[in-house]
């Protein structure tokens, strides 16, 4: 090696957000009731696995994907009542449309806003992509601050805003009143991230025509299809014909275009399933209300927010009865003592109940 040559280290070469970046940990959870991701708990049935089956031996997975996947997203507006003139750009789940995006108005010195506690991969894809990030705090009942909110608008100019809508981990839809007041102050995109659709009672699609600087997206991971890492933007065209020459040709492969397309045809089995985890969202909202010490927060996702004394302890008491949630505290300070729990099947969620009132009794 010549003698002057720098190592090349990681610490010598790569940027310095991304040194400082932790990364997204993921629980292993081998043989555990698995209650910690939004997952749809349940399987296809039979006829449908029977198809994909079939489906999946034909495929020709030696040739690049259809780099527009033109079938699927026909298929995807065929059930998403776009409005007219409205278009959609499709990404390997909507993590990589975040990236997208950030990377599409990562000026220098541009800001990427959105409040919290929200969906960690706002902040983190601002740090891959340069950005400066605002993360507004939001009220104590994990509400819209507005005035907290406008003036951050007007002060940090965002070239991007992030809401979740149900907002993750709070579960909550935010007033939609104020929503609109932040996209039409905003000289910025506002992005109303529609990730649990298939579970809340509202949503801004219908309003996409109304406002030249908003963008919907949902992803298909909570509906059943977290597998196969689909997601979409939809908004008009004059924004999604730039975003496109952005995206990498082949972000959708050959399996998950032809699984989907199949899903999607049978798209009611699917809501049919997200219609029963919203009944068990209920159950299982009664009983964290009617257990004591327990504080829940009501939902309109695939998961609900508790927060309960000593949440860490009884969080490894659950882990030790094979059931993984996903623990909070120790993240976001205004999520200290709280845990978040996806609604799975019914038998799943009886063995949590069971389990987190185990725990809270060794813990008390
Ligand atoms: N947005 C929100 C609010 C989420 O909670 C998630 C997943 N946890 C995503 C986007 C990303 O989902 P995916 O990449 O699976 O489409």
């Amino acid at each position: 090696m010549p003698p002057n040559r720098d190592i090349p280290t990681p610490e010598r070469l790569l940027r310095q957000e991304v040194l400082s970046l932790h990364a997204y940990h993921v629980q292993p959870s081998p043989g555990m009731v698995k209650l910690d991701a939004m997952e749809n708990p349940y399987l296809l049935p039979d006829h449908l696995r029977a198809e994909i089956a079939r489906v999946v031996s034909s495929a020709a997975i030696n040739r690049y994907p259809d780099a527009d996947a033109q079938r699927l997203k026909t298929n995807i507006k065929a059930i998403s009542a776009l409005p007219s003139g409205m278009d959609i750009l499709l990404g390997n789940g909507s993590d990589e449309i975040i990236q997208l995006l950030a990377m599409a108005v990562a000026k220098p010195g541009a800001t990427l806003m959105s409040v919290e506690p929200s969906f960690v991969m706002y902040k983190m894809i601002s740090a891959f992509t340069g950005m400066k990030y605002v993360g507004v705090p939001l009220t104590e009942n994990f509400e819209l601050d507005m005035p907290m909110m406008l003036d951050a608008v007007k002060r940090h100019q965002p070239a991007l805003i992030f809401l979740a809508y149900p907002n993750n981990p709070t579960g909550n839809l935010f007033d939609a009143a104020g929503i609109e007041q932040i996209i039409k102050v905003s000289n910025g995109l506002v992005v109303v991230d529609e990730a649990y659709y298939a579970f809340a009672s509202e949503s801004f699609l219908p309003k996409l025509g109304h406002f030249g600087n908003l963008l919907v997206m949902r992803t298909f991971s909570k509906l059943g299809m977290a597998g196969l890492r689909l997601g979409f933007l939809a908004g008009s065209k004059v924004w999604l014909e730039q975003l496109e020459k952005l995206r990498l040709p082949y972000n959708v492969g050959v399996l998950p275009q032809l699984v989907a397309e199949i899903l999607l045809q049978h798209h009611d089995v699917l809501l049919q399933q997200a219609e029963q985890i919203k009944l068990d969202r209920n159950w299982l909202f009664e009983r964290l209300v009617g257990t004591v010490d327990v504080h829940a927060y009501p939902s309109e996702a695939n998961f609900i927010l508790f927060r309960l004394p000593r949440a860490a302890k009884v969080f490894e008491g659950l882990k030790q009865r094979g059931v993984l949630i996903k623990k909070l505290d120790g993240g976001h300070p205004a999520l200290a003592d709280c845990l978040r729990v996806t609604v799975g099947a019914a038998e799943e969620n009886e063995l949590f109940v069971k389990a987190l009132q185990e725990s809270i009794h060794q813990f008390a």
